[in-house]
């Protein structure tokens, strides 16, 4: 064992490793990078957590740099839940419902527990988290809220943050805050701390007051509904109140470590009406999809026909029965779940109306079986990640951008275009209610030509999405491999506030080193030349 693995064993209660098979195994997340941690820990408990970033602290005081990477289940797809230093995996022991409120629709988690592994108690209270991403039965809430996940839902329920009530967080020093919404006499209190929490609060303070004109402006021009993007500075002070939990919510781990969370829920209806509509054309998709969102949907889902070719090749018996017309060019998933059925009814019948005016075609599920296979239909795309031809993979990049709802029709057709040019199959999906979607093509990384094309088309995706009043970062954030792009949605007066803001929560350096600010070059260089979603887990016995 290396001394910093053994110094660390010997001060946690939760495990550590530095075995090569363990660290292989976390050297990699879903995306297109890889970097070998130093060391793995399970923290079981709060206590753990602040010990190891203290001890980074400390040795980051001595001028030695031991990076900290936060992990839930690892299917961040832009290379932000790997790191060079320590890894510290959550889903081992801090995976607890730690209290649960049926009748105030409030639950706190540690940050460990999966998407799924919550749902299931919750539903049986008749609630449910709506922001649950689409990989719920691995993905954790920490992942969850370290990227401000959305999900089908989002459409109607909103995304992580709007679910968000209190985090407790470990600070780059390893002191321990609680955030929320804090009104005038108690953020007096915090900037007099003495602490690194009076720090940030004073620094954040002075940030937003010295750069208030350039916020506002900036909120004003980004029209989409989601962006990842750099940190959300534009949400912590609001009516009266000032949140530092905006910050953390999408800040991927590198502003601090999330320990804890108290969520408000939604009721569940598992009673809905669900369909698949299939569109001829983008153009009968523009002109729809306004009127769609007005008939408050809570999925609005979208998937290519590349996408569904794509998918069929693969698994053949995937799709069968689950849609009438593969053929045409785009299908959406629509789900209404109000708790009136009366209103689910009449929501369904100016669907079809609308799509049969739009020359498209519907298949509404009238029993659990076709249910399933719409069920099966939706889940189908992560199919794509197990594709490899000849040495190529679906690729997660050139993805998750995000449009205002107006532009993303035209966005698809340029993207189909840019994939056409470089010989890629324009497979594409995402949340389309929320303007997000969501790419992977085809690609050898053992090959130069390939790795052109990649950069080739994500730059062109990038830009254009920008160009569009959209963002890079639509579900998932910037992690490193976005990061060189950061600069195009802000301009460089916002892009250097972002870095500052970082700064004043982790002046070294320490928390998810590289997220958010890697540059090109660095990202080059962590490219992996073969991609594969391995999906298994090294979890301790315990
Ligand atoms: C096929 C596929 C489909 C996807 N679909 C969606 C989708 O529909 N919507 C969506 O939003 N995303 C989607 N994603 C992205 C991803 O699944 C989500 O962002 C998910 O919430 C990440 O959770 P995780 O537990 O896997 O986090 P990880 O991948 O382990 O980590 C994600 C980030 O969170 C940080 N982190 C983890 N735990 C903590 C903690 N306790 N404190 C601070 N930081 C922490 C990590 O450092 C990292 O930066 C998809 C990914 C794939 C591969």
């Amino acid at each position: 064992m290396s001394r910093i693995a053994h110094y660390l064993q010997e001060h946690l209660t939760g495990e550590v490793t530095d075995s090569l098979e363990v660290r292989r195994y976390f050297s990699h997340d879903a995306s297109i990078l890889e970097i070998m941690p130093a060391v793995v820990v399970y923290p079981s408990n709060e206590n753990d957590v602040r010990k190891v970033v203290r001890f980074s602290w400390q040795l980051a005081e001595r001028g030695k740099l031991l990076p900290i990477t936060a992990r839930g289940g690892g299917t961040d797809t832009s290379g932000a839940a790997i790191g060079s230093g320590v890894i510290m995996s959550f889903t081992a022991h801090m995976n607890r419902i730690l209290a649960l409120d049926p009748k105030k629709e409030f639950v706190t988690v540690e940050p460990g527990i999966t998407f799924h592994n919550l749902q299931q108690t919750l539903y049986t209270h008749g609630l449910f988290l709506p922001p649950a991403p689409a990989t719920s039965g691995y993905a954790t809430i920490g992942g969850g809220l370290a990227n401000n996940s959305i999900g089908e839902k989002t459409v109607k329920y909103g995304d992580m943050r709007r679910h968000t009530e209190r985090l407790s967080v470990v600070l780059s020093n390893g002191e321990v805050v609680e955030t929320g919404p804090i009104g005038k006499r108690e953020l007096n209190k915090k900037l007099g701390l003495a602490t690194l929490e009076g720090d940030i609060y004073r620094a954040v303070d002075t940030l937003i007051e010295d750069n208030h004109k350039l916020i506002e402006d900036e909120k004003k021009q980004l029209r989409t509904l989601y962006n990842r993007s750099g940190y959300n500075i534009f949400d912590v002070r609001k009516k009266g109140s000032f949140d530092l939990t905006p910050l953390f919510l999408g800040s991927q781990g590198s502003l601090g470590v999330i320990t804890e969370a108290t969520l408000q829920l939604a009721r569940h209806n598992p009673q809905t009406e669900l369909a698949v509509i299939s569109l001829p054309d983008l153009a009968a998709l523009h002109d729809i999809l306004p009127r769609i969102i007005d008939l408050h949907p809570s999925t609005c889902e979208m998937i290519n026909k590349a996408a569904l070719q794509h998918v069929n090749r693969l698994n053949p018996a995937q799709l069968r029965g689950a849609l009438n017309h593969p053929a045409d060019a785009i299908h959406l998933i629509i789900e209404f779940d109000d708790g009136k059925e009366a209103a689910q009814k009449k929501a369904l019948k100016g669907l079809v109306k609308l799509v049969g005016q739009a020359g498209g075609h519907w298949l509404i599920a009238r029993n659990p079986d076709e249910r399933d296979k719409i069920n099966k239909l939706r889940r189908s795309i992560a199919t794509l990640f197990w594709e490899t031809r000849g040495g190529a993979s679906a690729l997660p990049v050139a993805e998750d951008v995000s449009l205002p709802l107006d532009r993303l029709t035209d966005f698809l057709h340029q993207a189909h275009r840019a994939y056409a040019n470089s010989e890629l199959v324009p497979a594409m999906w995402g949340h389309a209610g929320d303007g997000v979607v969501r790419m992977q093509p085809l690609l050898n990384l053992s090959q130069v030509g390939d790795r052109q094309k990649l950069f080739k088309v994500s730059d062109f995706i990038y830009k254009t999405a920008v160009t569009m009043g959209g963002s890079i970062s639509g579900s998932v954030g910037d992690g490193r491999v976005r990061a060189p792009y950061m600069g195009h949605v802000y301009g460089p007066e916002m892009h250097k506030l972002m870095l500052d803001i970082k700064k004043i929560f982790d002046p070294h350096g320490i928390l998810n080193r590289g997220v958010k600010t890697a540059s090109a070059n660095e990202v080059k260089a962590a490219m992996r030349t073969d991609y594969h979603h391995a999906r298994h887990e090294h979890l301790p016995y315990s």
